[in-house]
């Protein structure tokens, strides 16, 4: 069982790191993508994958940390990592942020965009952030596609409509606890519509908890609950959906 975005670089794990990863391990989890939001959570995601043999990471600069933005030093981590024996799978989370912050489009659009470019050069995925910019994010998206390298839409909160708008970009979608959430009725239309092969699952720990742990801090072996649920909405057993999302996931971030 893999969860394909966390952030075990949160603070919120630096003491119990260890029994997070287990509990996950116990609970049937084999691999976790530590996502970053800025340099120096880019350099931690490295550093818990040495550590761990089931985490793999991402480096990227998030919409709310683009205040002064430097490609160059994010190229200089990717070109370190590929350069050498890394578990560096994408770039993220990279993309609009409207609910914290309306005042700075433009550079938000020049981060997103630049990291963008920046991951066909070095030929990796990107994991898509999208509060409140649907329609500037989807012009975005539409300039770039279809993504040779791969794009998912992370912590999908959005219409069916838009999944499959972002489906036909060639854009995957990634559901998160708020699926589980008993108001969340435009996501649970999308979890129980969209194609299977088209889809992957996440927690966004320590943010996000599932039900029946909402309200608590969130972890790795909570993406089991996310699976529950969108296996219930799909009609199907948790095991086959997850055998299926995981093979979605396993291709597309290329885990060894
Ligand atoms: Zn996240």
């Amino acid at each position: 069982m893999l969860d394909t975005h966390c952030h075990l670089n949160d603070a919120q794990f630096d003491n119990d790191i260890e029994v997070v990863v287990s509990n996950f391990l116990r609970a049937g989890g084999d691999k976790a993508i530590c996502v970053a939001w800025d340099v120096a959570s880019s350099k931690k995601a490295e550093q818990i994958s040495n550590k761990y043999a089931q985490v793999y990471y991402s480096v990227g600069v998030h919409p709310d940390e683009v205040a002064g933005f430097n490609a160059n030093e994010l190229e200089n981590l990717i070109k370190a990592a590929q350069s050498k024996q890394s578990k560096l799978v994408a770039i993220g989370e990279i993309g609009l942020d409207y609910f914290h912050n309306k005042e700075n489009k433009a550079e938000q659009r020049v981060a997103f965009i630049k990291q963008i470019e920046l991951a066909n050069k070095y030929h990796l995925p990107i994991i898509i952030h999208c509060r409140e910019a649907y329609g500037d994010t989807l012009e975005v998206l539409k300039q770039f596609a279809p993504f040779k390298y791969g794009a998912v839409m992370h912590c999908y909160s959005g219409s069916l409509e838009y999944a499959n708008e972002l489906l036909r970009l060639g854009v995957k979608i990634s559901f998160t606890g708020t699926v589980t959430y008993k108001n969340a009725v435009n996501v649970k239309e999308v979890a129980k519509n969209i194609p299977l092969d088209s889809f992957f699952l996440e927690t966004d720990c320590p943010y996000l908890a599932p039900v029946p742990h909402r309200g608590e801090r969130n972890e790795l072996a909570f993406v089991y609950n996310v699976a529950e649920c969108v296996a219930e909405l799909r009609n199907m057993a948790v095991s086959d959906l997850i055998a299926a999302t995981d093979s979605n996931a396993q291709k597309f971030f290329h885990l060894a």
